[in-house]
């Protein structure tokens, strides 16, 4: 049985045209599919009954399923989704107050091996990647579920996109072609894989690469995440500075401030002096604490601080808006109680 969604616009003609139907027809179904984000193939009212019946036999919309959601106090929507062999993943829907944009956090894996110590996904290890239907098949999910177009996305969820970044590509180009989802409006995260980043050096995508950094040096970093020791923050700035040469993108730093390991007035300096000649922009993250470590988040003060001592080294940065810290779908802590409680 084929499964539509996530499939391109050639793919749903091979099917319709296996079928005697027309291509004006698979460009009906494509349209229904990602445009409207119908459920069903008998929702889809301008194909004939006749024609209905016959793609109902070979073909259904979707194959995953809803396990759990839950909706913060914010608006922010957590779903755990169910893929047919049983491995699930987490989405996450965020609305931000001030702005009309609907951006969904997605999945690139099933687990992860990065392993950052902050993180819950880390802890359950690598299980597989997801291919690109999959991935896709998450921001249809939300579409169906809610009614509402997703208009930004932001490869932040499980998973290390760029070890998964023939995928990653594969669905960022289906976002762009059939959700009509400009490559502006995606992120693509990465926690320093530096083929990854040499390799997105080389090809045009007009989306924004975010690095995943956490610290202003070596120790630091590789108190905080193991890849530091196979892809060390020497050779990630040249990397970095390589690939804002040849793209001439700007590109985001996350960094997640964490009580007295990585938000002293020294580490913001040092951090400022790494990042002087990279063109980005800064994300301050508050560490939000989960019962799984003893990392704490910093109190107003050092954030304001510490965001101060950057704009003054002349850097741009913002402190993120938290989004679902009541139902644990703020960064860092993806995954976690939802799947315990199974
Ligand atoms: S933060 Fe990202 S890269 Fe690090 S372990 Fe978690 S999912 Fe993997």
């Amino acid at each position: 049985m084929n499964v539509l969604s996530g499939l391109s616009l050639e793919e749903i003609e091979n099917i319709v045209l296996g079928l005697g139907g027309s291509k004006f027809r698979a460009r009906q179904i494509h349209n229904w599919i990602y445009l409207k984000s119908v459920s069903s193939i008998d929702e889809m009212t301008d194909l004939s009954l006749k024609f209905r019946q016959e793609l109902n036999s070979v073909a259904k919309v979707s194959d995953v399923k809803i396990k759990v959601k839950q909706v913060s106090n914010d608006g922010t929507i957590k779903y755990l989704l169910e893929y047919p062999d049983k491995q699930c993943v987490e989405t996450v829907l965020m609305r931000f107050d001030n702005r009309a944009n609907l951006t969904a956090c997605v999945s690139s894996q099933v687990g992860c091996a990065v392993n950052c110590s902050f993180c819950a996904t880390g802890k359950r290890g690598f299980i597989r990647n997801l291919d690109y239907k999959e991935i896709i098949e998450q921001v249809l999910t939300i579409q169906r579920d809610t009614g509402l177009k997703v208009t930004n996305i932001v490869f932040m969820g499980q998973g290390e996109p760029l070890l998964n970044l023939d995928n990653v590509l594969k669905a960022a180009h289906i976002f762009n072609e059939s959700f009509q989802i400009g490559a502006r409006r995606l992120t693509i995260s990465t926690s320093g894989i530096i083929p990854g980043i040499e390799k997105l050096s080389d090809i045009d995508l007009q989306s924004t690469l975010a690095i995943s950094l956490h610290a202003p040096n070596h120790n630091i970093r590789k108190q905080l995440m193991k890849i530091e020791e196979k892809y060390p923050m020497d050779k990630l700035h040249n990397a970095l500075k390589n690939y804002i040469d040849k793209t001439g993108r700007r590109i985001t730093i996350e960094y997640l401030l964490i009580k007295d390991l990585n938000d002293t007035a020294q580490s913001a300096k040092e951090l400022g002096i790494y990042l002087k000649d990279l063109k980005c922009n800064i994300n301050l993250i508050p560490y939000n604490p989960t019962e799984k470590n003893d990392y704490k988040r910093p109190d107003a003060t050092s954030i304001m601080k510490f965001k101060y001592l950057l704009e003054h080294m002349g850097k741009k940065v913002t402190v993120r808006l938290e989004r679902g810290a009541d139902i644990d779908a703020a960064c860092g802590q993806l995954r976690g109680r939802v799947l315990k409680a199974d």
